[in-house]
């Protein structure tokens, strides 16, 4: 039996994650610290930052 994951479930987790403008590194962080600027690029130490978001 197939479980299929909740949009809400899946929306969170993809919410969650965020990519680098520069370098399009994957990051996973708080997106309320990602607006406030604490969360820095561990590749390329830039603080830009955009929600990864997946088609549906
Ligand atoms: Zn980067």
């Amino acid at each position: 039996m197939v479980k299929k994951l909740f949009p809400e479930t899946q929306q969170r987790l993809f919410e969650r994650v965020f990519v680098c403008k520069n370098c399009k590194k994957k990051i996973r962080a708080n997106p309320a610290h990602v607006r406030a600027g604490k969360v820095v690029c561990p590749k390329c130490k830039r603080k830009d930052f955009r929600p990864k978001r997946r088609p549906a």
